[in-house]
């Protein structure tokens, strides 16, 4: 597991296996002035209680996948000198990212509204596939994965964090659900499984080529706003970086929609790994 500061507020942790990352956020009090001009809803949305202001708060934002990365998260918080979390949230509800619960038993997970639809429609999937991941590895777990009744966010909209706020943008197309999560003040864009420089597109069921070409789209408008981009798997990017991951995979997903099989795939991303993922991604079309 490796962790670095983007920001004096927001810690990457990266995993050692599937490099999935997750993301420590830290909301000050008295940081300064918000941006109030972003084009999207207001809303008020306490995860975690709410209630009275704090100091500081912190959210944090999926999850590594090894025990003892999980285990380690507590400490790695308490050396940073940020609070105990008092929300955990997800970019999306596949299983890799959502084991935040596991490190933090009963802090209140946070979802997109149709991430909480999945996980209400799919009960028990994300165990089942840690499980067979567990199995496969020969992984022990101290405890089970308990999701209980994640806390449905809207999205688009705004997260309060210590005095600053989250913006939630939607995204689609790798699922049917999820968002991505910028802290505007730090300038950290949060993607889930978008822009990642190891990992093809990926359309799994509920996905689509248009929904994830149209996300691409959201999330062009929020690089110019970021110094720093998280991808659910592989490196931290910067915005010229995520702007190049973006295009090529514009193309793939174009040439995936046009001429299936045949697309070729992003340059420096085409291992036997990705060549199964691009299969999948070819049977998942429709007709
Ligand atoms: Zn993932």
């Amino acid at each position: 597991m490796r962790a670095r500061a983007l920001h004096p507020d927001v810690i990457a942790v990266t995993s050692s296996l599937l490099q999935v990352n997750c993301v420590i956020v830290r909301g000050m009090t008295d940081s300064g002035p918000q941006a109030e001009d972003a084009p999207i809803q207001v809303v008020e949305v306490p995860v975690g209680g709410g209630g009275e202001a704090e100091a500081a708060e912190t959210f944090v934002i999926d999850s590594p996948v090894l025990p003892e990365e999980l285990e380690m998260l507590p400490s790695l918080l308490g050396q940073a000198g940020f609070p105990a979390p008092s929300g955990l949230l997800a970019t999306h509800a596949d299983w890799d990212h959502v084991l935040g619960p596991l490190a933090f038993p009963g802090t209140p997970l946070g979802v997109a509204e149709r991430s909480a639809e999945r996980l209400a429609a799919e009960p028990g999937d994300a165990q089942r596939e840690l499980r067979s991941f567990d199995e496969e590895l020969y992984l022990e777990r101290e405890r089970p994965l308990a999701l209980g009744a994640p806390q449905a966010l809207p999205v688009p909209g705004r997260l309060g964090i210590g005095g600053q706020e989250l913006e939630l943008h939607e995204t689609g197309g790798h699922t049917a659900d999820g968002m991505a999560m910028l802290a505007p003040w730090a300038g950290v864009l949060v993607t889930g499984d978008y822009l990642s420089a190891i990992e093809i597109p990926m359309i799994s069921p509920g996905g689509g080529v248009d929904a994830y070409l149209a996300t691409l789209e959201r999330l062009r408008a929020l690089l110019g706003r970021a110094e720093h981009i998280v991808p659910g798997h592989g490196p931290v990017l910067d915005r010229g970086r995520a702007a190049e991951i973006l295009e090529e995979d514009l193309d793939y997903l174009h040439a995936l929609g046009a001429q299936g099989a045949a697309a070729e795939l992003p340059k420096g991303r085409h291992s036997r790994e990705m060549r199964r993922i691009h299969e999948r991604n070819v049977r998942s079309l429709p007709g």
